[in-house]
């Protein structure tokens, strides 16, 4: 890509800006320049959230949802505030629909436990895709050993394009879910989900989405989708780790049994038996994440103020810089060129394994991954033991790309 070209894509995200926000970007590493390009594992976060955290743990912070006093009520208004937040955040018709979970690991867990225990039976099938995290396979596998259901699993072709067609022979009377991440984690993929979701209920068939990758990089809204459940986690998109969200249909979550027991998710409890509270708090047994919960407020607010459009133009101008950059080394090889991409490249080397990439790398000041980023079923249909894996968030420049390819020509000089 020329000059000109990049500067015409510049967006109108003040990066320089942002990344005074975030403070670990200023701390040198080996004496190099940070080049933090992992935010698909995780996220930093803006002075925003972190100052957000302190002044709730400082000065506002008690036990939510239980407290006859003024510190209790404000700390549950603010924690209620932030549900509401994320309801906005999703476009979900009303933040009852919202239940706050650990990670997006335990909103997939809640799905599979409760409405998969009690609705899916021997033979039963779920739908998954090629390209799902382990979050979205292992679930389902616990399901398989308890009940007998049937894993079915949507392929993907060469270069990671997700076959819209292929999914939907899949689906048949035993079609009982879909459950399908809307970006890969490990190669960047952007699943059709609004078609994928369009298909299913053709067939009365409800669709979770993991949208673990596609909530830090793009608008979501779950009543365009018609999704039925939606799950993200806190940490990717800038926020603190701990908290995560499942969204859930209103009459989906209604028909659900509680996943765990205990406080906060009664109504009364004798020595004989219990009865639960509405959802959301039914699934929210014992004491929440409450300044992670705040905390995730304060990014989201955050992430939104800069204009999807921007962060957009942003990610897919670094996308597509690095990529012509990468092409530039020889001996490396892009894995997941799919149409529609998210700001994820992973990549392999001939001549090093991806964790050598990955020490050198970091060497240089450069972060990123190396391994089977939990989609070890996606390598081996990849035949690939690893790859190694850029990500990109909203205080990355072409600074990060460039450092990033000058240390790859230093791993091609290393091992030749
Ligand atoms: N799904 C996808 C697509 C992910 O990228 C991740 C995190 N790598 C997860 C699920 C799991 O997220 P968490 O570990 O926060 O539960």
């Amino acid at each position: 890509m020329s000059a000109s070209t990049v500067a015409a894509m510049a967006p109108a995200l003040d990066v320089a800006k942002i990344r005074r926000d975030f403070p670990i970007l200023d701390r040198p590493v080996y004496d190099r320049r940070l080049a933090f390009l992992d935010s698909a594992a995780s996220a930093q976060k803006p002075r925003q959230v972190i100052d957000t955290i302190r002044q709730a743990m400082e000065e506002e912070y008690a036990n939510v949802h239980r407290g006859a006093y003024w510190l209790s009520q404000r700390a549950t208004d603010r924690f209620e505030t932030a549900r509401e937040t994320v309801a906005r955040f999703l476009n979900a018709p009303s933040s009852d629909e919202i239940v706050f979970t650990r990670n997006t690991t335990e909103a997939i867990n809640l799905v599979a436990a409760s409405w998969g225990r009690t609705f899916l039976k021997e033979g039963d099938e779920v739908v998954i895709s090629e390209i799902e995290h382990h979050a979205n396979i292992v679930p389902w596998h616990l399901l398989k050993r308890e009940k007998g259901i049937v894993l079915r699993v949507a392929p993907v072709d060469e270069a990671g394009n997700f076959l819209l067609d292929r999914f939907e022979d899949l689906l048949n009377d035993r079609t009982r879910l879909v459950a399908i991440t809307h970006v890969s984690n490990a190669i960047g993929t952007i699943v059709p989900v609004a078609e994928v979701i369009r298909a299913a209920h053709r067939r009365d068939v409800p669709v979770l989405v993991d949208g673990s990758q596609a909530a830090p990089h793009m608008r979501v809204d779950v009543q365009a989708l018609d999704a039925d459940f939606y799950v993200f986690t806190g940490h990717k998109v800038y926020g603190p780790t701990g908290i995560g969200v499942l969204y859930g249909r209103s009459e989906l979550l209604e028909s659900m049994p509680p996943y765990q027991g205990g406080g906060e998710m009664i109504q009364t409890v004798s020595y004989e038996e219990s009865t639960f509270k509405e959802p959301p708090f039914r699934f929210e047994a014992g004491t929440p994440a409450i300044v992670e919960a705040i905390g995730l407020g304060t990014a989201i607010d955050y992430l939104q103020a800069l204009g999807w459009e921007n962060v957009q133009a942003n990610e897919q101008m670094l996308l597509q810089y690095a990529t012509e950059r990468l092409r530039e080394i020889p001996g490396l090889r892009i894995v997941g060129t799919a149409r529609d991409k998210a700001a994820i490249l992973s990549f392999v080397m001939d001549c090093a394994h991806p964790h050598d990439i990955g020490t050198i790398l970091d060497r240089s000041g450069v972060a990123i991954r190396a391994g089977h980023h939990c989609a070890q079923p996606l390598m081996e249909r990849f035949e690939l033991p690893a790859t190694a894996r850029a990500s990109f968030g909203i205080y990355n420049t072409r600074d990060d790309v460039d450092q990033l390819t000058e240390a790859l020509l230093q791993v091609r000089e290393i091992f030749g």
